[in-house]
């Protein structure tokens, strides 16, 4: 095969700039032109080689092309690659057993993007408040938090406190009450009779990696329970191995109602995400009532179920565990160095660097120029989210590379 020699021919700059004219400009990407990737690491288009550190924000837990998924993906190319829901296909069912059994519920609503499993598991919930809790029509509420990330469309953006995500969109989507995250108190004051579901990142990640207090996500679960409403995590990008368990709410021993995945879910290939729950509450969709073109097909289930066949194993949670460990200490030995906090989870860190130092974006930029990819979340926050297969060697690496342009050698 040869590669197209226009796109072979273009220095990395030149694309840069070709961008410009042609591509919409929602994103401030590095100025980092990726054309090859194997597991931790990616190539530019002049074969400089990066740590990725930022795992597609999670969406590439398990490197870039792990072998068991590419072989998945190849041999379902070689089958059959979509139906459609209008017929079933052969590799469905299995991939709705699997990921059940892994979550320890029991249906699968197959989607394909995380914002189409948020929104999927709104329409979810208020279904379920009017079938279900018997909240009278058009009344149900959705309790969600400030600094949440949920995803981009109209109705999501609606109940976000970010205004870059809001302004110019409106108008917006009434139903949500917006409460401070980690703040049982004020759940408890915002929950009522109108009330569906609380929705909750267990961890914020956009918001930089914040991490709730010990027994909150069990006051959340308790909360829901008392007032007859749903529990709804966002685990699409704390879920899949990240924080050294499969799920996030797993370190308060908490099972939420329903559970949004994504992100890690399509194992860095295709978009996969779902939603999924007990029967009692995705049991309230009917035919013909919610749907997608893509979602649920052969190639994503294929993909989906190899995803899930290397999370059974258990060996990347234990992997995030462990080096999770390296990472919290190297990054406790760097507070007062240049960093001023930070929060971690597994294999997951928001780390706040001094200002004087620079922004999270320059900082970012030094960081891309020692062979590490990093993305800044807020002001001078970067966050740090490596693939799952990272080793230990390449982590202290990385870590030593943050070091040396805290310190300003960089
Ligand atoms: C990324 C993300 C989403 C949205 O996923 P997309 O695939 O980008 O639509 C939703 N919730 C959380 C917590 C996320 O991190």
């Amino acid at each position: 095969m040869t590669a197209p020699t226009l796109s072979a021919a273009r220095s990395s700059a030149e694309l840069i700039r070709a961008e410009e004219p042609v591509l919409a400009h929602n994103y401030h990407p590095l100025p980092v032109v990726v054309a090859r990737a194997e597991g931790t690491w990616v190539e530019d288009v002049e074969g400089r080689r990066y740590l990725d550190m930022l795992a597609g924000y999670s969406a590439l837990n398990f490197g870039h092309r792990h072998p068991a998924l590419i072989e998945a993906a190849h041999h379902q190319l070689d089958q059959l690659t979509l139906t459609s829901r209008a017929f079933h296909n052969d590799r469905l069912a299995g991939f709705a057993e699997a990921l059940a059994e892994l979550t320890g519920q029991e249906m699968v609503l197959p989607m394909n993007t995380g914002a189409e499993a948020v929104e999927s598991g709104v329409k979810v919930a208020r279904k379920w408040a009017y079938e279900v809790k018997g909240v009278p029509a058009d009344r149900a509420t959705i309790v969600v938090a400030a600094g949440n990330f949920h995803g981009r469309t109209t109705t999501i953006v609606s109940f976000s406190t970010d205004e870059s995500a809001r302004a110019g969109f409106g108008p917006f989507t009434p139903g949500f009450r917006i409460v401070p995250y980690n703040d049982l108190g004020a759940l408890e004051a915002a929950v009522d009779e109108t009330t569906a579901a609380v929705l909750i990142e267990p961890i914020q990640g956009e918001a930089g990696v914040i991490i709730p207090d010990d027994g909150y996500l069990r006051g959340v679960r308790a909360l829901t329970d008392r007032a007859g409403c749903l529990f709804i995590a966002d685990e699409i990008q704390s879920g899949l191995g990240r924080t050294g368990t499969t799920l996030a709410v797993e370190h308060e021993s908490v099972v939420p109602d329903v559970l949004l995945l994504g992100k890690a879910l399509g194992g860095g290939i295709v978009p996969v995400s779902a939603v999924v729950a007990r029967r009692e509450v995705l049991g309230v969709l009917g035919p013909g009532e919610h749907g997608s073109t893509f979602g649920g097909n052969p190639l994503a289930a294929a993909v989906g179920s190899a995803v899930v066949d290397l999370l059974r194993t258990g060996e990347f949670q234990r992997r995030a565990a462990e080096l999770g460990v390296v990472l919290r200490d190297s990054l406790k030995a760097l507070v007062g160095r240049g960093v001023v906090g930070f929060r971690s989870r597994g294999l997951w860190a928001g780390v706040d660097v001094d200002p004087a130092i620079g922004t999270g974006r320059e900082i970012s930029e030094r960081l891309m120029r020692e062979g590490v990819l990093v993305k800044d979340t807020h002001g001078s926050t970067i966050r740090l989210a490596p693939p799952l297969t990272i080793t230990e060697e390449e982590l202290r690496g990385a870590l030593g590379s943050v070091e040396k342009v805290l310190s300003g050698i960089g």
